[in-house]
């Protein structure tokens, strides 16, 4: 993207972020001395003229919407190298998208953010839009004087519709959020679609994760133990694949979220006055953010993630917890003898898991009442990735041996244990297998983390 001296009256500071069908920058309005965010249409697309029409649309639709709960849009224009843009409002605090980079929020944050969010998409339903791209990045902050953060909607399935007149298959960015009747074309679409989105955009900022396939969404409390059944069943109801049986309207949903926002324990306050990284704190002190909507117990918790059969756990990184698949695993697959032993796989992408190719991030963990776990574990070999040796490791619950090779053909890692009760006992046996994108330091507490129960 070259950069831009001037876009009509308004003068770039710096750029926000780039986005399937353009780049949104931070431009100053010198006329009115105000910050605006400018979205510029990529170079690519500026000469289709339906993508145009798409783009400038949307920024009328938005503007239509004319709700303090939706982006507002000040103007259009076009640049003299022919890109249409369009000036919005300038959220300050970023999007909900910025916010899970530290993981899951505290629930009842969760809660009023989701809320808030609902309550957007019911003022665009009541001017008859649907928004139908719900998504954390689609979701912004914005700080107003009295230091309270507003949620705002924006983007207005922009991206999809554009990707529609463009023929374009969208990234499986949004996939998680989407409802399974807007997954085909033409299917009728009602604002249950974005009741849909919005439960998803809930479950993120609960779990950290981004839910499964539509129908196969592992319930929230599983991935947030001790979370509250009335949440769960809120979130599971507007993520529903049959649109009949979710919340009828996203007032209705907003409304349940914030009877279970109002009845949530406040959260402890933390020991420490605000547990954010220095570098966040900076970003957010600059921008103004209030902190209170981004403080939350330190540190920035993992996932804690289980088998379906509640016997296996451990604890991963937020950005890995995305998909799991939790119904057990078969020793065979280590030359044991075969079966179905309780496991689970968990990852930020788990249809690459099996290929060492692929930059994925995740663990498994698999018990087994039978036969040498540990003695087959240390006898596996990854072709393609440069062994750099093995070491023994003693945690309070495991002890064995533990073997990592990095370089692997997508420039991963692997971190591979096969271990034994530090009481010990021989059995259970449990076999871990972390791998990562890049090095692997996130290797000690993931097994530190790993229980198990025979
Ligand atoms: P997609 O192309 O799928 O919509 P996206 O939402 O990330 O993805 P854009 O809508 O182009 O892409 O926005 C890019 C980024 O710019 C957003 O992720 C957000 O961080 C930032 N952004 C967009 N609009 C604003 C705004 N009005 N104020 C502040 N930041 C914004
Ligand atoms: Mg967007």
């Amino acid at each position: 993207m070259h950069s831009v001296e001037r876009i009509g009256r308004y003068r770039p500071e710096r750029r926000l972020g780039t986005g399937a069908f353009g780049t949104v920058w931070l431009a100053h309005d010198d006329e009115l001395d105000a910050l605006v965010a400018v979205k510029v249409l990529a170079d690519n697309w500026a000469h289709r003229l339906d993508v145009r029409e798409r783009f400038l649309s949307e920024a009328r639709m938005l503007r239509r919407a004319g709700s303090d709960r939706v982006v507002q849009v000040y103007d259009i224009g076009e640049l003299p190298d022919g890109r249409p843009y369009f000036v919005m409002e300038y959220a300050d605090g970023g999007t909900l998208a910025d916010l899970l980079t530290e993981g899951p929020l505290p629930v009842p944050e969760a809660l009023r953010l989701t809320a808030s969010a609902a309550r957007g998409a019911a003022a665009l339903h009541q001017a008859g839009i649907v928004h139908r791209d719900i998504k954390p990045s689609n979701v912004l902050l914005r700080t107003s004087p009295g230091g309270a953060a507003r949620v705002l909607l924006a983007d207005l399935g922009l991206a999809k519709s554009l990707a529609e007149a463009s023929g374009l298959t969208l990234a499986a960015g949004s996939a998680g959020y989407r409802p399974p009747e807007q997954a085909g074309p033409g299917a009728g679409i009602d604002e249950r679609a974005d009741v849909y989105s919005l439960g998803a955009v809930g479950y993120h900022l609960v779990t950290g994760a981004v839910p499964g396939e539509p129908g196969h969404v592992v319930p929230p409390g599983r991935l947030r133990p001790g979370l509250d059944p009335g949440v769960q069943r809120a979130l599971l109801r507007a993520l529903e694949p049959d649109r009949g049986r979710r919340w009828p309207t996203a007032q209705a949903f907003a409304e349940e979220i914030e009877r279970l926002a109002s009845r949530a324990p406040r959260p402890r306050r933390p020991r420490r006055a605000l547990a954010l990284t220095a570098s966040a704190l900076l970003l957010l002190t600059a921008v103004g953010v209030t902190l209170a909507l981004v403080t939350r117990e330190s540190p920035a918790p993992g996932i804690r993630v289980e088998d379906s059969s509640g016997r296996v756990t451990a604890e991963v990184p937020g950005a890995w917890g995305r998909q799991v698949r939790d119904s057990g695993w078969d020793p065979a697959s280590i030359g044991l003898r075969p079966g179905r032993e309780p496991g689970f796989t968990v990852a930020d992408d788990l249809a690459k898991w099996q290929d060492l190719t692929s930059d994925v991030n995740g663990v498994f963990v698999g018990l087994s009442e039978h036969g040498d776990v540990t003695g087959q574990v240390n006898a596996l070999t990854h072709a393609g990735c440069h062994y750099d040796g093995g070491r023994s490791y003693t945690g309070e619950r495991w002890h064995g041996r533990v073997r990592t090779w990095t370089d692997c053909p997508g420039g991963g890692s692997i971190t591979e244990a096969g271990l034994t009760p530090a009481g010990g006992d021989a059995r259970p046996q449990v076999y871990v297998q972390i791998r990562q994108n890049g090095d692997p330091s996130q290797s000690e507490r993931i097994l530190d983390s790993v229980g198990a129960k025979g």
